[in-house]
């Protein structure tokens, strides 16, 4: 029996007109997620990454670029690349087809003319649905607005229908054509709106899944009619909008977002799995839990685990994962970077230091503990003494501490923190850290008899 499966083709498609922020790359991650859980089982599965770039005036080349480092940095790798900017053959070729077939209509009012009439229809409690004056106009008409110097914008034309969808996230949803207003396709100087390129692109791509924030669901509904109008075959298109993402109080994040910047956090040394690990349960019942690679969060991964609720973001758990994902970092994974921060640290070291670490670059202040720069916290140089007095010689082990201390406690009669925290402070120049028993083999007997005689 052959089984024949539909190849899953989805997008992530950012406007380079600023920084990717958190709740980007939570859009980015999803899409890369469900493409990645359809490969894992052998399907054909395909994520695509589109920059949305058709603002010729706001987009930025610069922004392109850093949007291709950010996904990269989180591992949202790309099978296939593309930008609006090189497809206005084939928006000039829809928007012909459109007016062709009447789809798409010219309208001359000027924006404070539409303003005026929204104005008008919300005072009168009228939903603000373009009245389609531009429809009625005559041919001479429309010639005396251009012989005014007008330039027509031009709307597409929905047809009085019900538009119904089954979101894989949120459910069954339904619209009307008669209850939207007719959208701009086209700007007066010409200018090709999102609407219209997104599903000539989404048509021309064979995109199959468009999952995108909450915020694109009436677009949706325009588009649907729009997919149908440009020859889509819109019964094998699925939907799916994710709630967008709120913050500790559940207020919109939107004036936050540029401290929200994966460039910033990334900055502030913040592990990519870490956002991976969160962004990925954020808005599910699942737990949140540290990941090491993208595969695990693939693997169980499933849209309808998103729930409708809008999830909060709170920096602070971000910081939580981030040292618990080092917490079970091992060293293979961070060897790289750490030969650039802290080259002299050793396998060894690294698995007894990383549950102490809140960000990697703290490895170079154990690097320091390890390899002798340090500044030993001295107070009683007596009790030192005495430390250093009935210090076992090497060979160590982890036996060693509890042996040194016991003796130690036996001769001075000290205990606890008096006991121990002296020498942690003499040998490591610090009052916390991993276990000494643990970290008295790997510093050495040479290093702390120095730290030990100050
Ligand atoms: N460029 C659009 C945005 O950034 C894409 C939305 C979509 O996924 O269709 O909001």
């Amino acid at each position: 029996m052959v089984i024949i499966t539909m190849a899953i083709r989805v997008r992530f498609a950012p406007s380079p007109t600023g920084l990717l922020h958190i709740g980007n790359a939570r859009t980015a991650l999803i899409n890369w997620l469900f493409a990645r859980h359809h490969a894992l089982k052998g399907e054909d599965a395909t994520f695509l990454l589109r920059l949305d770039d058709t603002d010729l005036e706001r987009s930025d080349p610069l922004y392109a670029k850093a949007i291709e480092e950010d996904l990269a940095w989180l591992g949202l790798t790309h099978d296939q690349f593309a930008r609006q900017s090189d497809r206005f053959d084939q928006y000039d070729q829809a928007v012909a087809r459109l007016k062709a077939t009447g789809r798409l209509y010219p309208c001359y009012e000027t924006p404070e003319e539409l303003d005026f009439k929204r104005k008008r229809q919300l005072a009168r409690h009228e939903p603000p649905i373009y009245d389609r004056t531009a429809l009625k106009l005559t041919d001479e008409e429309r010639r005396a607005f251009e012989a005014e110097g007008r330039q027509p914008h031009w709307r597409f034309k929905l047809l009085p229908e019900a538009i119904h969808w089954d979101d894989l996230i949120r459910g069954p949803n339904d619209f009307h054509g008669s209850h939207l207003s007719d959208p701009v396709l086209v700007r007066a100087d010409g200018a090709y709106l999102y609407t219209l390129t997104s599903v000539v692109d989404d048509i021309d791509l064979g995109i199959t899944h468009i999952i995108r924030g909450e915020d694109h669901v009436t677009n949706t509904a325009v588009q649907i009619q729009l997919f149908a109008a440009l020859g889509g075959d819109v019964t094998h298109l699925h939907f799916a909008h994710s709630t967008l993402l709120v913050d500790v109080n559940g207020a919109s994040l939107s004036k936050r977002l540029g401290s929200l910047s994966l460039a910033t956090l990334r900055e502030s040394g913040l592990e990519p799995m870490a956002i991976n690990s969160l962004l990925a349960r954020l808005g599910t019942s699942l737990p949140v839990e540290p990941q090491l690679t993208l595969d695990e969060l693939a693997q169980n991964f499933t849209l309808s685990a998103l729930g409708r609720a809008s999830p909060r973001f709170d920096p602070a758990e971000l910081e939580t994962l981030n040292h618990k994902l080092l917490q079970v970092m091992p060293y293979d994974q961070v060897q790289g970077r750490l030969r650039e921060i802290a080259p002299s640290l050793t396998e060894a070291f690294w698995n007894v230091i990383r549950g102490n670490l809140r960000t990697l670059e703290e490895a170079c202040q154990w690097e320091a503990i390890y390899v002798g720069h340090i500044t030993p916290l001295i107070e009683d140089r007596d009790y030192l003494g005495q430390a250093l007095g009935c210090l076992p010689g090497e060979p160590w082990d982890t036996a060693t501490w509890g042996l040194w201390t016991a003796r130690l406690k036996e001769i001075t009669g000290r205990k606890g923190k008096a006991l121990f925290m002296p020498l942690r402070q003499a040998i490591t120049g610090m009052d916390h850290g991993p276990e000494m028993k643990e970290l008295l083999p790997l510093i050495g007997y040479g290093k702390v008899v120095e730290r030990l005689k100050g």
